[in-house]
């Protein structure tokens, strides 16, 4: 797992600029996200990515859950549309894909890699492609065809791609972002206190300095694959929609006020800014 040859200057994210939108816009400006994942007993994690898409500006979003039984309409939200995920057609959409999937998004991801227009592949998603020389081989076949997507592993799921152990991906997180990134030509985000983004090539790694362990609580990752999903719905190049929406992931947890309850995924989603 360790690095050869030159280590890599990283470069500092700055904050993204506001994009107001478009007195003639419409839903279809911002593009459609799926988000995929939700097997039985962790449907949470797709609908909290499904929230932090829609608040992000996503002009629609489709939740497809592995769980079959699951209720048809979140009256919570009741703007994400629920769909089977073994059904949902992606073509022209965003896929984010893994988010609670377990080992079932095994069955659905030959599907999402070969029709998703954008990609943002997360958690159980990553987990399988990791021990699978076809998904890895589906993934490789995406980059040929400029098809775009975006890896948001911890230093767990990244020690897994990298067949290494997570001390290894910690001991030099920005050789390992820009190893994942060239391994699987995608744009890599490494998550973690420092989060790295990364795309293959000779451009340096950006180093993320916004965000705090506030952020170390259940979902908060599926929160960030949401509104990296919702900002390559509305067409905003792979490595920039990574970047603007880790920085702002980590904002909002920067921003949490002192002595407030805690910072929670839902209350997250729910302020994650377009
Ligand atoms: P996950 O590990 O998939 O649940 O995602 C957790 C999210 O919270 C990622 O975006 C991490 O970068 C972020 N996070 C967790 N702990 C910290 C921390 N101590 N400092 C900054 N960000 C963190
Ligand atoms: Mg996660």
């Amino acid at each position: 797992c360790s690095s050869a040859g030159e280590p890599p200057a990283a470069r500092l994210a700055g904050a993204p600029a506001d994009s107001p939108r478009s007195h003639a816009s419409h839903k279809g400006s911002y593009g459609d996200v799926a988000v995929i994942g939700g097997a039985s007993g962790m449907a949470g994690a797709a609908l909290l990515a499904g929230s932090a898409a829609l608040h992000a500006g996503a002009g629609r979003v489709f939740v497809g859950l592995l769980d079959a039984s699951a209720a048809p309409v979140d009256l919570a939200q009741p703007e994400l549309m629920l769909r089977d995920a073994r059904s949902l057609d992606l073509s022209g959409m965003t896929a984010v894909c893994g988010c609670g999937g377990g080992t079932d998004i095994r069955a659905v991801l030959p599907r999402v890699l070969a029709t998703a227009a954008a990609l943002v592949l997360d958690a159980d998603a990553l987990n399988a492609i990791a021990v699978d020389g076809a998904l890895q081989a589906q993934l490789a076949s995406r980059a040929r065809r400029g098809r775009p997507t975006v890896i948001t592993p911890h230093p767990l799921e990244a020690a897994r791609l990298l067949d290494c152990a997570a001390a290894d991906i910690q001991a030099d997180r920005l050789a390992a972002a820009r190893k994942l990134a060239s391994r699987y030509g995608v744009v890599a985000v490494l998550k973690g206190s420092g989060t790295v983004i990364a795309e293959g090539g000779g451009t340096p790694p950006v180093l993320n300095l916004t965000g705090n362990a506030k952020l170390a609580t259940a979902g908060t990752g599926d929160v960030l694959a949401g509104m990296i999903g919702a900002a390559l719905a509305a067409q905003r190049p792979p490595f920039e929609a990574a970047r603007e929406a880790v920085w702002r992931h980590g904002r909002m947890a920067d921003a949490w006020p002192a002595g407030a309850p805690p910072l929670t995924a839902g209350a997250l989603a729910r302020q994650a800014p377009c």
